[in-house]
This record gives structure tokens, sequence and C-alpha cells, in this order.
């Protein structure tokens, strides 16, 4: 079984640009009447503990979301993008009582955004993550509204695409674990392209020394291209490939360097979407820099 856990994760950098774009995404995408399906084929625990064991030794999150809140917090600070002060203060919704000690997941994000007749299918495949999963979405007594399914989202997203309403969203956010996973997302690309080229599709990718995640973002593009679709592609580099994390963080484990950059990769994007992520870059790059390496890319295309 995979040892990736996605609570030691939680809230870095990488979650920052992920749940912010996928913001940016449904805000525009609920503005129809029409109903959504959203399919999270990654979907991971929906709820994450900063304060708990895995999270505190990582320290991930020090260098994420915890880095944007003091940025916009310090004295003279600007005022956040649209993005970014959405994105922030859907969080706080989540740390009413607790301060910021609550992280929610992309089921969690998606949940606060979609209305009493969209649908949310949330694939989780670890057993244990997949407990805590449905275990906190049974807290929201969402009904019909939003299953979770203990099974391998590659392959059960077929089944929900295209929905009866023709329309929705899949965020494909694997762990990347596993080297097969890079070819299975170009895979699921490509049939959910030929199943229903009109869904909006959200990918996120890691950004490291490896030759297939250069290659996925080259993949997709290539496949928005040949089926006549447009793409949205941003990345967002906090620091140099193998540079440790440069602040010395009490009680964090900083032998393993972490992740130095990540990218979205989104096909059929909101029109509104490349404005919002111009703007919410800078500050992120701004807010979460570790060294001189830190940049931000955004191209689009078809
Ligand atoms: N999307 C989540 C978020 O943003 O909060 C994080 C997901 S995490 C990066 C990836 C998750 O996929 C892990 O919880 C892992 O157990 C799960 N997983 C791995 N392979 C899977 C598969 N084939 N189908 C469904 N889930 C899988």
């Amino acid at each position: 079984m995979f040892s990736y856990r996605h609570a030691f994760h939680a809230g870095n950098h990488a979650d920052v640009l992920k749940h912010a774009t996928l913001i940016g995404i449904l805000q525009h995408l609920v503005q129809k009447d029409a109903a959504l399906t959203v399919i999270d084929t990654h979907a991971g625990a929906g709820l994450y503990r900063l304060d708990g064991d895995y999270a505190t030794k990582s320290g991930e999150s020090l260098e994420g979301i915890a880095r944007v809140r003091a940025f916009f917090a310090a004295e003279g600070a600007p005022a956040p993008a649209p993005l970014l002060a959405d994105y922030l203060a859907l969080v706080a919704e989540f740390n009413k009582s607790s301060g910021a000690t609550v992280y929610p997941g992309s089921p969690f994000v998606a949940e606060r955004l979609l209305r009493g007749h969209d649908r949310l299918k949330l694939f989780e495949l670890h057993p244990t993550d997949a407990r805590a999963l449905a275990g906190n979405i049974a807290q929201l007594d969402a009904g019909r509204r939003i299953a979770v399914l203990s099974e391998d989202g590659f392959e059960g997203l077929k089944k929900f695409i295209p929905p009866p309403q023709r329309r929705a969203l899949v965020l494909c956010d694997p762990s990347y674990e596993m080297k097969s996973d890079y070819a299975a997302v170009a895979t699921m690309a490509a049939d959910s392209l030929k199943r229903f080229a009109t869904g909006t599709y959200a990918v996120w990718y890691p950004i490291i020394g490896r030759a297939e995640a250069h290659d996925l973002p080259r993949r997709l593009k290539t496949l928005a291209n040949q089926a006549r679709k447009p793409w949205l592609h941003a990345t967002l580099t906090v620091k140099g490939g193998k540079a440790p994390t440069p602040t010395a963080l009490p009680g964090v484990d900083h032998k393993r360097p972490g992740l130095p950059a990540s990218g979205m990769f989104v096909i059929n994007p909101p029109h509104t979407l490349r404005a919002l992520l111009s703007e919410a870059l800078p500050q992120m790059k701004t807010a979460l820099e570790q060294d001189s390496r830190a940049a931000f890319t955004l191209e689009n295309g078809g």
C-alpha cells in the first residue's frame, strides 16, 4: 500500500497554488444555475490539523499557508489579490474558534463553494484517509450531494463523465508516489476529453528533477491542442531544486529538502481564471519565496 499521507503536506506552498486555483475555477462555474458536478479523483482526508504530529514534523504549512497569512498581516503589506483574499477567508472559516490549526483539503474547499443542487464525487484509495474523509464528510449531513468512494479515481472517474447536466470540473491531484501516476494522468486527460470534451480538467503536478514530471505539462498541452481546447498553465517555484528550507523551524525535520515547485494545468479553464492568477501569482511568489530562485509562470493557449 502507499505511504503517502497528505497530512504531512497540507497547507504547503503547493496547496496554496492548488486550492487558490480551485477557488478561482469554482467561483466562475457556480455562476450558471445549471447543476455542476465536481469530481476529485484523489481527495485525501478532507480536513487536516496543522498542529498535529504529521504537520508539525514536516513543517510544510509553516512554509505555505502560515507564510501567506503572516505576509498579509504584516504592517505595510499590500491588500491581497482577490483570489488570495478569498483563499484566506475560506481557510479562516474553518478556524473561527481555534486560530489557524485546521486546514481544508480540496473536498472541503469545493464543498464550501458548491450549491445545494451541485454534486461532489470524492475518490480516495488509502483506507485510512478514505475512512477519515468519510467521517469528515459525514459531519456535513450532505445526503446525496456528496459521495465518498474508496476506489481508484483514475478508473472511477469514467462512470461520472459526462454528467447529466454536462457541466463538470475534474480535479486530478495524485501523490505521484508511483512513477506510473504521470502516465495515468495523461491517459485520464486523453480519455476524458473523448468522453466529455467540454469538461474542465485541473491537474496538479510536482516540478522535480524527474523526466516524467517535466513531460507531463507538455503532454497535457499537446492533448489540449489536439482537441482544440483552451488551456492555462501556472507554476510556482519557492526555492532552488535541492536547497534545504533556509529557515530553521523548531521541531522540524530539515534533512529532507522538500518540494521546490509545482504547477497547475487547466484544460477548458474559465475565461476569468487567467486575470485572477496573474494578480495572485506575483503575491504568492513574494509571500512564499525561500531563496532567489523563487519564480512563477503563467501561460495559456488553444
Ligand atoms: N486533493 C487533496 C487536497 O488537495 O486536499 C490531496 C490529495 S493527495 C495529493 C493524493 C491522495 O490520493 C492521497 O490521499 C492518496 O492516498 C490518494 N490516492 C493515491 N492513489 C489513488 C488512486 N489511484 N485513486 C484515488 N486516490 C488515490
